[in-house]
């Protein structure tokens, strides 16, 4: 038998939301026929199944959604204590949990952290009122700044806030207000996201019914604005939508922007392992059985080449302000894209510049 793949990153999918946001194209649903305990025993068993495939040694834990934080205390206990006896958790250097503002207290947030989460990532997207309306939040200004107080209080080493903008009806001083409002509460980590209007989502049947309309000028404005104002404040922009304190960038992003392989369990998560990329099933009750009748749930199972994998992480690595080794890029082409001030040199690596970076897609198909 052949040596397994190693596999120290790990994605855990929890489907469950308490509201359904109408921007949101992640899989999710509310609680409903499957009960939390039956999804935690799923979890144990797909990931008891993928380490007897590969070699699970998590180096950094992802739980996203969904809405993690809606795992009541005693399944959250079981699931880490079940995660424990399947693969060793010692070498966790990260372990990040995404939570909704109003969805959990300090208790819980102690809860977490004594079971090793070292980060929570919230979903705020906006402070002003206009915009958290549009985008069908039920928080406040106040809730996240509650919620800020309850995961340090419970003893969260790092804390990640997620903004949104170009969303409609937002203007320019509600952007503005927003990433104030962030940073006043002192996280360790502020992402901003683009508004994407994504398939069956009722953003997108509005947007193309031509009630609203994209437009590019408008998010380079919000774009420059939060790399001006956090800049100015010392948060340095890392990646295309996300800026850290020195020191606090995260270790999975980071992972999977490098191309490492990653696993990830639950319901509609995808792996990519050893050149093996698959999705499990869009479907929680289906996704239990299936774990509980063949020990996973996987589909559309595809092998991926070296040219592929390698043109995935040229795009990835090119949104980071690491960039790519000099000699990844044709020089002509760099040439190009120096002269017009999108890209630059620096130490000895290609790296876009802010105006690059906006455009930062279309120049990893120009260059790829
Ligand atoms: S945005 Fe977050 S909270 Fe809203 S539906 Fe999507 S996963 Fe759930």
């Amino acid at each position: 038998m052949g040596k397994r793949t190693r596999v120290e990153h790990v994605y855990v999918h929890v489907p469950f939301c308490h509201r359904i946001c109408p921007y949101c194209g992640f899989y999710k649903h509310q609680p409903g026929k499957t009960s939390y305990g039956d999804f935690a025993n799923a979890l144990l068993g797909e990931l008891r199944f993928a380490h007897g495939d590969c070699e699970v040694v998590p180096r950094t834990l992802y739980f996203g959604g969904g809405t993690p934080s809606l795992l009541p205390g005693a399944v959250w206990r079981d699931l880490v204590t079940g995660m424990g006896r399947e693969v060793d958790l010692s070498g966790l250097e990260e372990w990040n949990l995404e939570a909704n503002p109003r969805t959990f207290d300090e208790a819980r947030a102690a809860i977490w952290a004594e079971s090793g989460v070292t980060r929570v990532s919230l979903g705020v997207q906006a402070f002003d009122e206009g915009s958290l309306g549009v985008l069908g939040r039920d928080h406040g200004p106040a809730d996240v700044a509650e919620a800020v107080r309850a995961l340090r209080g419970g003893g969260i080493p790092q804390v990640n806030i997620d903004l949104m903008f170009s969303v409609p009806g937002q203007r320019l001083e509600d952007w503005d207000l927003s990433l104030r409002a962030a940073m006043e509460l002192e996280p360790d980590h502020i992402s901003t996201y683009n508004l994407t209007y994504e398939e069956d989502t009722e953003f997108l049947q509005r947007f193309e019914s031509g009630e609203w309309t994209a437009d590019s000028d408008r998010d380079a404005e919000f774009f420059l604005l939060a790399d001006r104002l956090l800049g100015e404040s010392g948060w340095m922009h890392y990646e295309v939508s996300n800026f850290a304190r020195p020191g606090r960038e995260s270790l999975h992003n980071r992972a999977y922007w490098a191309g490492a392989d990653y696993l990830g369990l639950g319901p509609s998560a995808v792996s990519t392992v050893g050149g093996d990329r698959w999705r499990n099933l869009p479907d929680t009750a289906r996704w239990v059985q299936q774990i509980q009748g063949l020990g996973h749930a996987r589909l559309d199972a595809e092998r991926l080449t070296d040219l592929q994998l390698g043109m995935e992480r040229f795009a990835l690595l090119l949104r980071t302000s690491e960039g790519v080794p000099m000699d990844w890029v044709e020089e002509d082409l760099a040439e190009n894209l120096r002269s017009e001030g999108l890209a630059a040199v620096r130490d000895g690596r290609f790296v876009l510049t802010i105006g690059g970076m906006m455009v930062a897609d279309e120049i990893a198909a120009y260059l790829c």
